[in-house]
């Protein structure tokens, strides 16, 4: 695997591959690796001639202070790791590599609805974050196609818009990959080596809420069911931001179920410091 840490660095290389007609598949991470992030690796290996990946913690999409401060950080384990999965090349940027201009001033993307709802509402800046960092990674790596987590469904559809504002929509395919998740259905998430014993015991109620949930979906009015979901959720321990269900294209929030819609539970619940998200499809 080929490292390189500036932007003109392995853009050359990369413009060497694009005259060689390559295929580049691209998968962005914040690193502390797990085999969620390696399943994203393996699907662009199957379908690209050269797998990019990033490690980049980046602090404008962190609303809380807090949470940047204690983001994992296992660089050594993680280089290991892509390079036992067949990644070709890993880009890890400093802030200035990403942030030429600072990190104030920096332009804003009109995402619309999707940044009023669910982490769009409870943080407040994030996708911002995310879009100024995945507009610039996209820039430098100019990928065929981009892989991304179904476990963060809001930001799929974020990067879905952001392609499209920044005219890159028709030249970059985006590939959905499934959540992995541990044995006892708790998503895979960097965050989740945060958690303390006890923590790491309750944390699969999440799963266990949305399955009860869609074990329970009716064509009916759908209030009763969102507020067992919560309630079990806090019985467990959680303070929950939100649980609910929306419509899964454009992610607004569904009362009434008439049987056809397609719908996507999105939770995100703190565990005392910790805030975890996961989602489901229901039908
Ligand atoms: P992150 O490092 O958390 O920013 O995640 C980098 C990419 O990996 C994102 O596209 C995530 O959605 C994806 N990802 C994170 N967790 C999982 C998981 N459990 N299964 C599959 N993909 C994941």
């Amino acid at each position: 695997m080929i490292l390189f840490k500036k932007a003109a660095e392995i853009r050359h290389w990369l413009d060497n591959q694009a005259r060689k007609e390559k295929k580049i598949g691209f998968v962005p991470t914040m690193g502390a690796l797990h085999p969620g992030h390696i399943s994203l690796i393996e699907s662009s290996r199957a379908q690209n001639e050269v797998t990019v990946s990033s490690i980049f913690v980046n602090p404008t999409q962190f609303n809380d202070p807090k949470d940047f401060e204690k983001y994992p950080i296992t660089l050594e384990k993680d280089i290991e790791m892509l390079e036992t999965a067949g990644c070709d090349v890993l880009f890890l940027p400093s802030v200035q590599e990403m942030y030429p201009q600072g990190i104030k001033n920096r332009m804003q993307y009109e995402l619309g609805f999707l940044e009023t709802v669910f982490d769009g509402q409870y943080r407040p800046g994030h996708f911002q974050g995310v879009c100024t960092v995945v507009h610039r990674l996209l820039e430098i790596v100019l990928p065929h196609n981009l892989y991304l987590g179904q476990k963060d469904y809001q930001q799929c559809m974020v990067i879905k818009k952001l392609t499209e504002l920044i005219g890159m929509s028709e030249q970059i395919k985006i590939n959905i990959c499934t959540t992995l998740r541990e044995k006892d259905g708790l998503a895979m998430s960097s965050r989740n080596m945060r958690l303390n014993t006890e923590e790491r015991k309750i944390a699969p109620a999440i799963y266990q809420s949305m399955i009860m949930l869609k074990e329970n979906l009716q064509a009916a009015n759908l209030t009763k069911i969102k507020e067992n979901g919560k309630s079990f959720l806090a019985q467990a321990g959680f303070k929950v931001d939100y649980f609910e269900i929306a419509d899964a294209r454009n992610l607004e929030t569904v009362d009434e179920y008439d049987g056809k819609q397609k719908l996507v539970c999105l939770v995100a619940a703190f565990l005392n410091e910790v805030r975890l998200i996961d989602n489901m499809l229901l039908n």
